[in-house]
């Protein structure tokens, strides 16, 4: 692997934390660490990481939650650490979206091994899907589920995220709130149409000087374009 791997490193004990890290400085990575739940979820708001490397049991916010939340944005490959004896429900866990786990005590050089493993699966998904697609200024990335405007990353929720990309791959085709919320939401008659006007309005606030690409038709409903 020639590029460098960037993890964020998720665990409460000191300890822990330093053989991690000795263990993949000898590789191409760069660890970033969290001591506990509160500041993985912000560290990852803000700065993009290609593998996570989660305690379960951690203060503030638990592993679950950081699991969870993680997952509401973003496909980015998470390992679970868990305590040998500690109540681990695995099942939950992949349930959670999480990739893979191992339990405590490990061998560092298991877990980075386990990471190759991920990155390698990761690499030959998106050979395999055409994942990366540039609409204007606009690129999303359907593996990391990230949106770029202009280079930079915007965070959008699950839905907005969804209704994005449907409207990007459907461009210049206008749909009602109606087909929008069967498309995106999943359902058409109970939905209320409100809940679209709310999404896109909160999606035209993230992508900024490029919120003209999606366009209100009046009495219709919405289609996305790229201003000429
Ligand atoms: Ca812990």
């Amino acid at each position: 692997m020639d590029k460098i791997i960037k993890i964020l490193l998720v665990e409460d004990e000191a300890k822990m934390r330093e053989l991690i890290r000795i263990a993949f400085r000898k590789e191409n990575f760069e660890t970033y660490e969290a001591v506990d739940g509160k500041q993985a979820l912000n560290i990852f708001k803000n700065f993009h990481f290609d593998v996570i490397i989660l305690d379960i049991m951690l203060p503030e916010i638990d592993g679950w939650t950081v699991c969870r939340e993680i997952r509401k944005n973003s496909d980015v490959p998470i390992i679970l650490l868990t305590a040998r004896g500690e109540e681990f429900d695995k099942l939950f866990g992949f349930e959670l979206g999480a990739d893979d786990y191992i339990v405590k005590p490990f061998s560092p050089r298991e877990l980075v091994a386990r990471v190759k493993v991920l990155m390698r699966r990761t690499e030959n998904k998106s050979k395999d899907l055409s994942s990366q697609f540039d609409i204007g200024d606009i690129n999303i990335n359907t593996l990391s589920r990230e949106v770029k405007v202009e280079g930079s990353l915007i965070i959008l929720t699950n839905k907005e995220y969804e209704l994005l990309l449907f409207l990007t791959t459907n461009q210049n085709i206008v749909f009602t709130r109606e087909q929008l919320l069967l498309k995106v939401w999943g359902y058409e008659q109970y939905g209320d149409p409100r809940t679209v006007d709310t999404h896109v309005k909160r999606i035209r606030e993230k992508l900024g000087n490029k919120s003209n690409y999606i366009i209100t038709i009046w009495g219709v409903g919405y289609k996305l374009e790229v201003p000429k």
